[in-house]
């Protein structure tokens, strides 16, 4: 069966060592390059990212640094050219193209600027879309869907379609879709990317809720003030990570002073 061109890989032979159970995602030397006519673009010039299960962290840098390669490539929508991806104990980037797309389905909830959301179809029905491919049966999609969008607060909109709702709640249901399969990983790329400040803020309170309760987030943004509300923040440039910073842990240091240790 023919691959599309760029996901031939370069496999390594064999695999590092396997990652800790609380290490949802663990990258060694990713590398992804494009080529453009004569020219090669190296998108991801050797990431290592170790991401823990229930952290919250922001994918930062300038336009061209990488940052939707990296999501692409966590998100397994792309596959990297060398090096290792495991997602949830799982070597993903050994996989072929089919297992790669069972594993999106049910390992990744997408969050997109745009909201990605069906015009014609009720938010119900948008946030039960995952669970139709998931094969589940009309019953049980109804009432998790339904609870899903009670988790966002938008248990009183659930028949509105979305050119009948504000962009803050368009976006809710796009976060009660991508939860609604319940993902070990929620990505978001630039969630608040089209929404005014006061809308941005009410969704970075959601998102905080949500990484209480346990989710793991990452999310893209260009936006520092958006990434602030994150523990974590990691900074690309030129396709490589040149700061990997947590705001939790500096926090700690000041508020937990060692007297008792
Ligand atoms: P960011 O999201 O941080 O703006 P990208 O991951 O989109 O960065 O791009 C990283 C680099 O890879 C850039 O130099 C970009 O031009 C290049 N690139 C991204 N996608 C492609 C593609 N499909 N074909 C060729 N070059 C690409
Ligand atoms: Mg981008």
């Amino acid at each position: 069966m023919p691959e599309p061109l760029d996901s031939v890989a370069v496999k390594p032979a064999t695999p590092g060592t396997r990652p800790a159970t609380h290490e949802v995602i663990v990258t060694r030397g990713l590398l992804r390059r494009y080529r453009m006519g004569d020219a090669e673009i190296l998108a991801l010039t050797g990431v290592d990212l170790t991401i823990d299960r229930g952290e919250y962290v922001a994918i930062m840098g300038p336009s061209g640094s990488g940052k939707s390669t990296l999501m692409n490539v966590i998100g397994c929508l792309d596959q990297a050219d060398e090096g290792e991806y495991w997602l949830n104990g799982q070597l993903v980037s050994v996989m072929s193209e089919r297992r790669l797309a069972g594993i999106r389905n049910r390992e990744i909830g997408f969050v997109f600027q745009n909201f990605n959301l069906l015009h014609r179809a009720t938010a119900l029905h948008n946030v039960e879309l995952p669970l139709i491919y998931a094969g589940i049966g009309r019953r049980e999609r109804q009432e998790r869907a339904q609870e899903s969008l009670e988790r966002v607060g938008l248990s009183d909109r659930m028949l509105h379609r979305p050119a009948e709702l504000s962009g803050g709640q368009r976006q809710r249901v796009a976060i009660a879709r991508a939860l609604v399969t319940g993902p070990s990983i929620l990505l978001a790329d630039e969630p608040t990317g089209a929404l005014d400040s006061a809308t941005a803020a009410e969704i970075m309170q959601l998102f905080e809720e949500l990484h209480r309760q346990g989710n793991t987030l990452i999310m893209v943004t260009h936006d520092s003030e958006v990434a602030a509300h994150a523990a974590r923040q990691v900074n690309l440039k030129d396709g490589r990570i040149e700061a990997d910073t947590s705001r939790a842990e500096a926090r700690e240091d000041v508020d937990h002073v060692p007297e008792h240790v």
